[in-house]
């Protein structure tokens, strides 16, 4: 099971076999579709009759012979020993209980930033990313930088978090350096 079809996506169990995300905003047909690209057949399970991704995410998916989109169903549980074998799956509108066979279970329903402390106090969007200054580290509080997934809603990796975290400590001392700290 993972979190993160850009991350694991093409590992060699995944190759060539079945595969289910389970959401339904964009993140899960991003995911989705680029499960395509190693699965055989990608199940996309959504809990509700439509999908919550923009028009044109929906299109692709729609578009997609790889995609087989699983309407008004939730997942139950994952079926395996130690490695992930299927899906066990319901029909919120029947009820109707079945297991479907899947090599790999992805969830895509969503990141929440862990920003909340500082609500009130740092500028952040409506789901809770810190806002920085377009080009810098800097968040609305002077010596207040922010680096890494409290801010980026968009790549969300261990490497562009690194990155971030390096330019924003450059900036830090840099700014330290100018109030005559360091
Ligand atoms: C299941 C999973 C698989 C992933 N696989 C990959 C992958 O293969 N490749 C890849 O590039 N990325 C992957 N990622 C994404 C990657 O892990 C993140 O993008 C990266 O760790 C973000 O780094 P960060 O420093 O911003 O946050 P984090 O790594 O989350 O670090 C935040 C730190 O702050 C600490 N903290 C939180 N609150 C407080 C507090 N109040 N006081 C003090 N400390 C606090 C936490 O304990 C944590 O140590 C994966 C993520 C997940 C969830």
């Amino acid at each position: 099971m993972s979190a993160c079809a850009v991350c694991d996506g093409a590992l060699p169990f995944f190759r060539n076999q079945p595969l289910m995300v389970i959401g339904g905003g964009d993140t899960a047909v991003e995911e989705s579709t680029y499960l395509t690209k190693f699965g055989t057949i990608v199940y996309l399970v959504h809990r509700r009759d439509e999908l919550r991704a923009s028009k044109i995410m929906q299109q692709r998916a729609f578009d997609n012979d790889k995609i087989s989109i699983v309407w008004d169903t939730v997942l139950e549980d994952a079926v395996g020993d130690q490695f992930v074998t299927g899906a066990r799956i319901k029909n919120v509108k029947t009820d109707e209980v079945k297991e479907v066979e899947v090599a790999g279970i992805f969830y895509a329903i969503g990141h929440t930033p862990n920003t909340q402390p500082f609500k009130g106090q740092l500028d952040m969007d409506k789901t809770g990313y810190l806002i920085i200054k377009p080009g810098t580290q800097e968040t609305n509080v002077e010596g207040v930088f922010a680096a890494g997934d409290v801010h980026d809603h968009k790549y969300r990796q261990a490497v562009t978090a690194a990155g971030a975290g390096c330019a924003a400590a450059l900036e830090a001392e840099r700014w330290l350096g100018d109030q005559g700290i360091a």
